[in-house]
């Protein structure tokens, strides 16, 4: 019997909102003291009337139209029911006929496989308190992240491996980010995930089931809750497929749906209950909160302001700077180092349109004429500068060197003015101090460094001495650079590298030489 997996995410995302979801409350959570961020409303006194949180319908809306949802121009809120102590009123103000998206996609790239994955809806809640287990057995409650905004997201049973669930969940985390509505760290809890997951058989003639599936085809699903990492996500469904096969296989699949947890220590799932249907939590429309009507020039114009989302600018990358996905996807990986990034090819053409004296080359035509120093400059930053910023305990922080002190560097290690291994000290330095790579290479004991901006000198010097062979050559008599080679060796006294000097005098007169 061959087995097709079935997996669906729920995914819930913190809103970094100024105020709770429901009342003015700061929405801080754990950074502020406990039970300090808390009034009436997000406590569940009765008798309080919650208002929704604009800054939340915006932020909501705003990812909903970026994942290519349906807007409906009604939304409104529900009470759903369940008695916990972090759930101060026994209900939590949610969606649930008529939340704020319905039906969107998105594209994502798995194994370099372009692959659409669905979403079922898109609707807003509010979060429950935080339980914290205290050492001498109390459980204590924090109810400052009460009522802190959410935004969940229900992806329909579309995907099928493991790796598929850690794509989708990375590329929303940046798309969540790219936004600005959440800071989507999972190790933190801002963005959680719970992943649901089912076999079926592949149909063959003369199958035997041991029941039937229901009427969209699957089986009864298992739900693992709260998994606060990609990798736990990975390993807790890798680890589903394999017991649910064995179940499979000795012919008692599970039969009904049930929620389980996921122990990171044993690398195992533990079932903690038989799952409740929705008709168990008594879901009925919030009296206190009129359905919202959103006015259709409101969303077209939300819909305008969409920022260039990260896969967009990943595939732009590739083809702009002609770089591979692995690059693209690291450059891209957050809008601060995607826009430093795009802040120093800027500056890089800048340098060289000045070297050069040439007229501003439009960026693409640059680019491509250029192609090999924007190679090396992606390289340097995705291994060299990466590497360097992890090595000083700032990963990622690509921010800390100006971007035009990179180009600068660049530029000279294009001209050959510094060498790989002298640029790599350089780099460290302009990290470690700030300082431009010009300043760190004159007072620098960088021997190779000096020698090679003697170069440069040099090669200055022929080229003004010479101006009417300089404008020959620039006319089209390229033969006649080979004198002003020999002059630069010439002067020189021997010592020059005949490849630099040609290499220089080819980037000063925008020549192959
Ligand atoms: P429930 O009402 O139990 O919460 P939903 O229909 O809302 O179930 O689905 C919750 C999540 O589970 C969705 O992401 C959905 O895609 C996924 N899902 C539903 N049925 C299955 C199944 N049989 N196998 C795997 N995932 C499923
Ligand atoms: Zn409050
Ligand atoms: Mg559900």
């Amino acid at each position: 019997m061959q087995l097709e997996t079935v997996i669906g995410l729920e995914i819930h995302f913190q809103l970094n909102t100024k105020s709770k979801m429901f009342c003015g409350c700061a929405n801080v959570g754990p950074d502020a003291l406990p039970n300090s961020a808390t009034c009436p409303i997000c406590l569940g006194h009765p008798g309080t009337l919650p208002v929704p949180n604009q800054q939340a319908l915006h932020m909501g809306t705003r990812f909903a139209l970026a994942l290519g949802f349906t807007i409906p121009l009604v939304t409104k809120f529900d009470r759903k029911h369940y008695a916990y102590p972090d759930l101060p009123k026994g209900y939590q103000i949610s969606q649930f006929d008529q939340p704020i998206g319905t039906h969107g996609y998105l594209l994502i790239d798995v194994a370099g496989k372009e692959q659409r994955v669905e979403f079922n809806r898109v609707h807003l809640e509010e979060d429950a308190a935080k339980n914290i287990h205290a050492p001498d057995g109390r459980i204590l409650v924090d109810y400052n992240r009460a009522g802190t905004p959410l935004l969940e997201l229900v992806t329909e049973p579309c995907l099928t491996t493991p790796a598929e669930a850690k794509v989708l969940l990375q590329e929303l985390q940046r798309i969540s980010r790219y936004l600005g509505i959440s800071l989507a760290d999972m190790e933190e809890g801002h963005m959680r995930c719970d992943a649901n997951i089912s076999l079926r058989p592949i149909p063959e003639v003369g199958l035997k089931l041991p029941f039937e599936p229901n009427t969209t085809g699957f089986f009864p699903k298992t739900e693992i809750k709260n998994l606060n990492s990609f990798r736990h996500v990975e390993r807790a469904l890798a680890y589903e497929i394999k017991r649910q096969t064995e179940l499979w296989n000795t012919g008692t699949p599970p039969a009904k749906e049930a929620t389980h947890g996921w122990d990171p220590q044993r690398g195992v799932t533990v079932e903690q209950r038989v799952k409740e249907g929705s008709a168990d939590y008594r879901y009925f429309a919030e009296p206190d909160i009129p359905p919202i009507t959103l006015e259709a020039a409101y969303v077209q114009g939300m819909a305008k302001d969409i920022v260039e989302l990260p896969r967009a600018k990943r595939v732009r990358f590739m083809a702009q700077y002609n770089i591979p996905a692995a690059d693209a996807q690291l450059l891209t990986d957050t809008p601060d180092t995607a826009n430093w990034f795009e802040d120093m090819m800027s500056e890089l053409q800048a340098w060289f349109n000045d070297r050069s004296g040439s007229d501003e080359v439009p960026e693409e035509e640059w680019t491509k004429q250029n192609s090999k120093i924007v190679q090396q400059a992606a390289t340097w930053v995705t291994t060299r500068l990466f590497g360097i910023l992890a090595e000083v305990g700032r990963p990622g922080e690509v921010s800390h060197v100006s971007p035009g002190h990179f180009a600068e560097l660049m530029t000279m290690l294009a001209e050959r003015r510094v060498n790989l291994t002298t640029g790599q000290v350089v780099l460290k330095r302009m990290v470690e101090s700030g300082e431009s790579p010009e300043d760190i290479v004159r007072e620098g004991d960088l021997t190779q460094v000096t020698d090679a901006s003697a170069i440069v000198g040099i090669v200055d010097r022929v080229l003004q001495e010479n101006a009417e062979i300089v404008a020959e050559v620039k006319a089209g008599k390229v033969a006649k650079a080979q004198f002003l080679v020999g002059q630069v060796m010439k002067l020189s006294k021997g010592q020059a590298d005949p490849g630099i000097v040609r290499e220089l005098l080819g980037n000063k007169l925008g020549i192959q030489l």
